[in-house]
């Protein structure tokens, strides 16, 4: 446990999320309101597909050891990659070492003694912001979220589009460079390693041989380099970071002028480090409105930061699965008594 707030009972009921990253499994308690009361962050130790699964119980059991207040209604866990909610299962990551399909919702129940949802962490993100943020009362929208990695959800209709196998809006490997950069898929050319957190630095990291007079050589280096860093040096004139940055925009803004043509969404949020600043999206913006189909754009009211706090939006997202399911018991109760 490395951060952590005072423990406080807020009463009333709330759910637990867990937030699955890359470096860090966050956890909390957030409410019917999407408000988040209490919550800690914990290292994740990724080296292993076991060491993964350890570092989510542990933190798990450090958070319920720690609350001292009412128990939570349920359990919801956001996850990277590919799950199947309804088999409680964690198929596959590629930003972790999940090789092997995972029943963590069985896992997680017995662990904890609480009803589990799991999802996909973007999906869960677009579920919180159709339910709690500002795609409240939508029927069509994008939340597109560049971090570390990069994807969208999609809602259609008034319902998050899900696809065959619950793997749509994987944005990130759209191919938009036929036969360009190695992906984390095993593909060439898609977008992520062009514009993602991970992408960015990656390609800093290469291309400094070429320009060994870069602005970034120290801060790449020395491995405390941010996406928000390469394009400052970008308007400050470094070539490496402008020729990497204008790959970027430029790949990001046909993958999102195609979207904005394929769903006609009204507005289209967006949430994750590499945006944080506003830069990039500031640049695809301009490009997605000048480029897509009349009609779309007319329809298109905005392209704008999702509002949720970027270092909660994943436990929110995760809470939101929880709040979801309970709803759907509810419901399913209610129908049964009807019966
Ligand atoms: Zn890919």
């Amino acid at each position: 446990m490395v951060e952590g707030e005072t423990a406080e009972d807020h009463s009333g009921s709330s759910v637990l999320g867990v937030d699955v990253g890359g470096t860090w499994v966050r956890v909390g308690l957030v409410s019917q309101e999407g408000k988040v009361s209490e919550s800690r962050r914990y290292i994740m130790d990724s080296h292993s597909q076991k060491s993964t699964l350890d570092s989510i119980e542990t933190a798990l059991a450090h958070f319920i050891n720690f609350w001292k207040g009412p128990k939570p209604l349920a359990l919801g866990v956001g996850l990277v990659g590919h799950t199947r909610p309804s088999a409680g299962l964690w198929v596959l990551a590629m930003n972790l070492p999940i090789q092997s399909s995972v029943p963590i919702r069985r896992l997680l129940r017995e662990k904890t003694g609480l009803p589990v949802a799991i999802d996909n962490d973007v999906h869960a993100a677009t579920l919180a912001e159709l339910r709690w943020g500002m795609g409240k009362g939508l029927q069509n929208f994008v939340y597109l979220n560049i971090g570390t990695g990069l994807a969208a959800g999609m809602v259609c209709d008034g319902k998050l589009l899900r696809g065959a196998a619950n793997y749509a809006g994987e944005l990130g490997h759209m191919v938009v460079d036929p036969g360009g950069i190695l992906c984390s898929c095993g593909q060439h050319g898609c977008l992520e390693p062009l514009c993602s957190g991970a992408g960015i630095l990656a390609q800093v990291r290469s291309g400094l041989r070429e320009y060994p007079n870069s602005s970034l050589f120290r801060a790449a280096r020395g491995g405390t380099l941010t996406a928000s860093q390469v394009f400052q040096a970008a308007e400050a004139g470094d070539l490496l970071a402008g020729r990497i940055t204008g790959r970027a925009v430029q790949a990001l803004s046909t993958a999102l002028t195609n979207l904005v043509n394929l769903v006609n969404p009204s507005a289209i949020f967006y949430g994750g480090g590499v945006v944080g600043d506003g830069w990039l999206m500031g640049k695809v913006s301009e490009f997605v409105f000048a480029n897509c189909l009349v009609a779309a754009r007319h329809a298109l009211k905005g392209i704008w930061a999702s509002r949720f706090d970027p270092e909660q939006v994943g436990l929110v997202g995760a809470a939101c699965l929880a709040w979801d399911y309970l709803e759907r018991r509810r419901e399913s109760t209610k129908m049964g008594d009807k019966n």
